[in-house]
This record gives C-alpha cells, structure tokens and sequence, in this order.
C-alpha cells in the first residue's frame, strides 16, 4: 500500500528536520522517514555508558545554528518545544605540559587579559581579529544562509565589502598563514590553531584562512553552547514542530529507493517494502554517494556523477564517551573545571597531525584533543556529582593495511589518549572512569551512514567542495538533476557542523518552488503568535 504525503523527507538529521518543519508550517502534509531508531542523526544523545548518563554521541556544540535566522529571530518558536541554550563560562581551558594553561572566558577583556599574560602584542591582535570579522562576518553570514553563488560573484561581492581585496586574500590563505602573521607567541599560536581547526578541516591548507576568524569569534560570543537536555533537544524540538503543524516522523525506516515517475521524483520505498508518494516533491539528506544508487545512475547526467564519484571525505574523528565518578579538572596546581577542554602542545603539533592523517597514520605522539564535560552545566545528563566525559581527537578512515583495522585498533587508540590526557589533569585517572564507549571513525559511519568514510561533516569543504561546487557545479541549489528531488545536509552548502543553514536554505528554494515562501511561513508565524 503506498501512503500519500506532498513532501516525503529521506532522513531526519537536524537539517532536514528543519526543511520539514518550515514545509508542515507552510501548510503542506509532510512524511519524515529516518532509518535509526531515533531522529537527529549526528545532533542526538544517547545513554552509550551506563544508565542516567545521557551522552552527547556526536555534535555538543551548537554554535554555528545561533546566527541562523531560523534562531536568531526565533521563526519556529523551537523554546516552545523545549529548546533552551546553555552558555558555558569559561568557555575553553587549554592546559599544556610546561604547567601552563591559557583559559578564554566570555568577556573578551579577560580573555585579552589571559592572552595578555603570554603577550601584550598577541593581545592586541586578538581585538584586530575580532575587529576584521566584524567587518567580514555580514558578508560570509549573508553567502551562507543562500543558495550558493558563481565564485565570480562572491569574489566581486567580497572585493566590494568592507575590506576589500583585503578580504579576497584572507580568503585565499590558509588559516595558520593567518595566525603565524598575526600572532607571535607559541602557546598563543597553538590556541589559535587549535579553535580554527575545531570544523575539523586541514587549515593549512590555502582557503582554509577565514576559519582563523570564524571559530574563536562564535566561541567569544557564545561560548561552547549546548541544548540543555542534549544535542537530541535540537531534532526533538524541529519534529515536535513538524507533527504539531499535521506532519508525520516515522523511525526504523531506511530508504532504499527514490521512485521516478517519467523521470520526475514521485516517492521513496524503504527497506521492508512501503511505498511513501510525495506529490508535491521529495527531499534527500542522504548523503550523495548513496543517493546515486537509490536514484539509478542511467536516470543521471554524466557531469553530476563524476562529480560525486570525485567527493573526498573529511579528516575522521574518534570519540571516546566516559561515565566519570567526579568532574575533572584540568591545568597546574588543583586544576579547574570546564565544559571544553583543549589539548594541542604546538603549531607543529598539529601540521604533524594533518601530515599523519593524509599517509593514514593515527597521530598519537601528542594527540590534538577536544574534550568535552557538558554535565558541569547540565544536570540532566548524569546522576548527582557524576559527569559525562567525552575525548575526541582527529585521524584518518583510510589507514595504511585499510579502515577495518579500526574494529582491532580503537581500543588501544583510546587508552593511549587517555593516558596522555591524564597528564594535564591533576585527578583524571582510572580510578574515575566507571564505564566507557569507544567509537572509531568505522564506528560513526556504522552509526550514521551519512558519516560516510567517517566524514561528520558530509566530505572535506576544500575550494572544489563548498560553494558554488558543493555537492556539484550547477546542482548546488539544493535541486538536483531530478525534478521533484531535492538535496540539503551536510554534503550541500554551506557544508557540515550543526549549523540548520542547509536545511533553511534548502526550505527557501523547495517552498519558492511549491509556490509558498519562507516569508510567508514566518508570516503566518507571527500573525499566529499576535494577540
Ligand atoms: C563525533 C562528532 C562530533 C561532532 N561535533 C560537532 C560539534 O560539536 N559541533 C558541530 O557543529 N558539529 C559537530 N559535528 C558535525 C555535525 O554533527 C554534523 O555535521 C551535522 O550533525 C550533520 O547534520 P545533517 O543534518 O546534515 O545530517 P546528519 O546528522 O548526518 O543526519 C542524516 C540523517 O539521515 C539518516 N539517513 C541516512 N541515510 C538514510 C536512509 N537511506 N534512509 C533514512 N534515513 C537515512 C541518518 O540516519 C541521519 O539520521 C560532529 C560530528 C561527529 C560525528
């Protein structure tokens, strides 16, 4: 039996929720279809360790989604659904092995003032850098949150900005070009290197040199920020909208098969055989090396799958998730307490890093770690005085004798970390690890398989794969070469990360289309929510 719905949605991370929720607010009758058990793909949390420990499987941070419209001005009341943000202070502590630790706070005067203690100069340059993103922040927000532009245009609109050519070349360096230039001291040059490579993408590498800005500016403003409840508030909040407006999100339902019609996208079919007709269109966050399968590649123009048969993936990420008996601390002398912590010895550190992971070598001399402890700020995700605990650092899917090594490797990775990690802490050790859940890049793309070859981002945001080219040359407004389907996620632009822009985007272009608009959808909004 084949059910009828205008908008069929294959896969319910957290952008393609929000495609969703704007289209069942527009008025039309919407079917989200999930393979998981449970919705919000790489934005979820789940119970990995013990009873009473919620853990945040992938994503923690939300900062990216906090200058989207869809937030900023509130255009789906996502609060009224239990969304709350949290703003953790400090907002990063990085302790090295000389005893050193280089805390930033919220208030930039005492973040310039803790820069301050390694280098009045640096210091200094900290407000330029803020001060030059003030200036190219409107330009990349505006690009970000629309449908991708020809690189001419974006090149022309960025030598007419504030900054002018200026600007263009800040573009074309990579990020540590940036921070080597503007600052001089190691540990100083070592933070900045580390939050520029916090979307996880290979900064020095040129076009890489806008992360020097964009990251520690969105961690200024709002810290490490986190749904209270767990990363799952996010997609729980955008379904809630969804079955509120008369839509439908169904788990446990892998699509297998986009359905043509006279080669226009009608439906989807999943694995046990249902049939779901999307009248009105069909929306894809399938990553794109699995879409061509599902569609059938003859029903393809050539130049759309060499592009995608080109697709690179991301630098891999692995995580370990820990049910700790006590918050630990981190730094000199007691240590102290904080939801992020950074570890990254060195600038060079990190170019070994990248280097490792291109010859598929896992980086373990001195592993660059982001490590997590959201249960300082939210109580909801462990038992009283117990943390969750999570370690990430960056490694290649491929390695050299092939990615299954993983399954025999993790373990041994995992404890070598946390033995290095234990090392800046004056009381992380065993005795504190109650239970614990290792995941490998292997691991993530078995979680999720839009993590494909363990790329959490949808695949690498080189100059070839953002913009104008992501996912292909002429098919990155969200249309794809098959009418009636649609494409957004992490493999459209502007890319990876908890962001929702896709998914916003992708909303504007599919309503325009549908004859609606976004505009009117937030207008209907706020005529509603008038007394
Ligand atoms: C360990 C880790 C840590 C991260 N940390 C952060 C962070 O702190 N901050 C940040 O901003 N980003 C972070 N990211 C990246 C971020 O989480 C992702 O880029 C983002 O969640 C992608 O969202 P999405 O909506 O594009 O797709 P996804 O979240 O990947 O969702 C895609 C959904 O589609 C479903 N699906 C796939 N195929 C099918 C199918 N055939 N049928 C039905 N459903 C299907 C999947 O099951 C999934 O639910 C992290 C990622 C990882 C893995």
């Amino acid at each position: 039996m084949t059910e009828t719905y205008d908008v069929v949605v294959a896969g319910a991370g957290h952008n393609s929720l929000i495609t969703a929720a704007y289209a069942a607010r527009a008025g039309f009758r919407v079917l989200v279809l999930e393979a998981n058990e449970q919705i919000g793909g790489d934005a979820t949390s789940e119970p990995l360790t013990l009873p009473g420990f919620l853990h945040d499987s992938c994503a923690s941070a939300h900062n990216l989604i906090q200058t989207n419209p869809m937030l900023r001005n509130n255009e789906l009341q996502l609060d009224r659904h239990g969304l709350e943000y949290i703003r953790p202070d400090p907002v990063v502590v990085m302790p090295f092995l000389d005893g050193e630790t280089l805390t930033m706070s919220l208030d930039l005067e005492r973040t310039a003032a803790e820069l301050a203690r390694f280098s009045a100069h640096d210091a200094k340059a900290y407000r330029g850098l803020l001060a030059d993103w003030e200036l190219m922040a409107p330009v990349v927000g505006e690009e970000r949150a629309n449908p991708p532009r020809l690189p001419s245009e974006v090149a022309a609109r960025t030598e007419a900005s504030p900054m002018g050519p200026a600007m263009e070349r800040i573009r074309r360096c990579s990020a540590l070009d940036v921070i080597n230039e503007r600052f001089e001291e190691p540990h100083v040059r070592a933070f900045f290197a580390w939050m520029a490579f916090m979307t996880v993408e290979a900064i020095d590498q040129p076009g890489s040199g806008l992360l020097a800005f964009s990251l520690v500016a969105g961690r200024q403003r709002s810290g490490w920020t986190t749904p209270r409840g767990g990363s799952i508030r996010l997609p729980l909040a955008l379904a809630a909208v969804i079955e509120e407006a008369g839509g439908r999100v169904m788990t446990s339902k892998p699509v297998r098969r986009i359905l043509l019609e006279g080669g226009r996208a009608v439906g989807v079919e999943t694995a046990d055989g249902s049939r779901f007709e999307g009248r009105r269109a069909v929306v894809s966050t399938i990553h794109v090396k699995h879409l061509l399968g599902m569609v059938g590649e003859q029903h393809l123009p050539a130049p759309f799958i060499d592009s995608i048969n080109r697709w690179k993936p991301s630098i891999g990420m692995f995580a370990t998730h820990y049910a700790l008996s006590e918050a630990p601390r981190f730094g000199a002398g007691g240590g102290r307490e904080s939801v992020a912590v950074a570890a990254l010895e060195s600038v060079d550190e990190l170019c070994a890093l990248l280097a490792d992971e291109r010859s598929g070598r896992i980086h373990l001399d001195e592993p660059v770690l982001l490590v997590i402890t959201s249960s300082l700020v939210d109580a909801s995700r462990a038992p009283a005085g117990h943390h969750t605990f999570k370690v990430v650092t960056f490694v290649p899917y491929d390695l050299q004798g092939g990615s299954q090594r993983w399954d025999d490797l993790k373990a041994e990775v995992s404890a070598t970390l946390f033995e290095k990690l234990c090392r800046l802490s004056p009381n992380l050790s065993r005795r504190i690890v109650l239970a614990e859940h290792v995941e490998s890049p292997l691991d993530m793309e078995r979680r999720n398989p839009a993590n494909w070859h363990g790329s959490c981002h949808g695949g690498a945001a080189t100059p070839d794969q953002t913009g104008y080219f992501r996912p292909a040359a002429g098919w990155s407004s969200y249309r794809t070469p098959i009418e009636g389907l649609y494409q957004t996620g992490a493999c459209t632009h502007p890319g990876g990360s908890i962001s929702g822009l896709p998914g916003r985007n992708c909303a504007s272009v599919l309503l325009g289309d549908l004859g609606s608009s976004l505009n009117e959808v937030i207008g209907i909004k706020s005529l509603a929510a008038k007394p």
